[in-house]
């Protein structure tokens, strides 16, 4: 299944210039082709197909050296819409093949996946020839990356629409499991099932190493080419991190939604935030809002349901046996606890992730 994400880039000058040149070259490819094999039937009968065209190109590219320029896929692309349209033609399903032209109000080329040429990094979107773009990385892709149509309006705003084989899934049995969640910063999850979910040994291992490039970093003396040795280096391993990370919440989110029909979490931030704000913006942020995501559409994908409870909801404050709220609880440093009112003892977030999913389930209208 495949599936098409729209984003708006935002390229910089120079990265404007290349696109705006590949767009050029890929319009003067297919021109350039068009009407090679108008003429080529025209005086000798002979159809000119892509692979006669595209070993050609190779040739024309030693003529005309700017078409190097580019991204040599996009052009070959161009090629086989060319044989798209004159086969559209042949089977009568398309008029004969127009020239395009520069004052089309739409101007795009399309580059396919190779080799690992095209990715997400970050907020930015790598490019073959024309490097990382920033972009409004308004969602996720989910699913590899098959290619990429660049996009230029008559406004000189620039857009990319990344198509992305994502893997169909197979229906789930309706489970009669339902499950609450605490996101926290001791364990990143604790559900009401009483498990807690711990981060990988190999992601905080993975994290500290990059504290300590950091560090080194600093040390290092600005403009010399030792720090820029450590910045690339410091750059990699965000990105092994940022990789460790998403198998992880990959991992856990799909065993998630396999195993319940409902799950139940808060919207807002997890407690404990304001008590380690920099630990929490470098490590938290990220995991719980791509948490979130993967839930919602792992969700929509299965048929389970995602709620978030209202964020006023005092979680960790109620007995989860008898429903009193204990407002001494808000002491983030109590654990454990055991209600005045019926005594019950309580794990502090195993408590509030029953709470959650009670709540949840309230709201959802699936309990009184
Ligand atoms: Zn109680």
């Amino acid at each position: 299944m495949h599936k098409a994400y729209n984003f708006r880039l935002y390229p910089n000058k120079s990265q404007q210039t290349v696109i705006n040149q590949t767009l050029g070259s890929c319009r003067f490819v297919y021109n350039y082709y068009l009407d090679r094999r108008i003429e080529a039937y025209k005086t000798v009968k002979e159809t000119l197909n892509y692979t006669k065209c595209a070993a050609n190109l190779k040739e024309l590219k030693k003529e005309l050296p700017w078409l190097k320029a580019v991204d040599s896929i996009a052009l070959q692309q161009s090629l086989r819409d060319l044989d798209v349209s004159y086969k559209n033609f042949f089977q009568k399903r398309a008029g004969f093949p127009k020239f395009k032209s520069r004052r089309n109000n739409k101007q795009s080329y399309r580059t396919q996946m190779v080799n690992n040429n095209i990715k997400v990094m970050g907020d930015k979107l790598v490019l073959p020839k024309i490097g990382a773009v920033s972009f409004a990385k308004s969602r996720e892709i989910e699913g590899n990356i098959t290619s990429v149509t660049v996009k230029k309006t008559a406004s000189g705003k620039y857009f990319a629409s990344v198509l992305a084989d994502v893997h169909t899934p197979k229906s789930l049995k309706v489970s009669s499991q339902k499950v609450g969640i605490d996101l926290g910063l001791r364990d990143l999850a604790v559900l009401s099932t009483g498990e807690a979910i711990k981060n990988p040994k190999t992601l905080a291992e993975a994290e500290r190493k990059l504290q300590k490039m950091q560090r080194e970093l600093s040390r290092k003396q600005k403009g010399s080419k030792n720090r820029n040795k450590a910045r690339i280096k410091l750059a990699i391993q965000h990105e092994k991190v940022a990789n460790i990370r998403k198998d992880f919440l990959h991992k856990l989110s799909t065993r998630l939604i396999h195993e319940n029909q409902v799950i139940c979490l808060e919207t807002l931030s997890p407690k404990g935030m304001m008590k380690n704000r920099r630990l929490s913006k470098a490590i938290g942020d990220a995991s719980w809002g791509t948490f979130k995501q993967m839930l919602l559409y792992k969700a929509d994908w299965y048929g389970r349901t995602v709620h978030f409870v209202d964020r006023f909801f005092p979680s960790s404050q109620i007995c989860s046996a008898c429903g009193c709220r204990n407002k001494e609880i808000k002491d983030m440093t109590i654990r454990q606890w055991q209600c005045p009112h019926c005594q019950a003892l309580h794990q502090r977030d195993i408590n509030a992730s029953i709470n959650i999913l009670q709540q949840g389930l309230v709201e959802l209208g699936m309990i009184a």
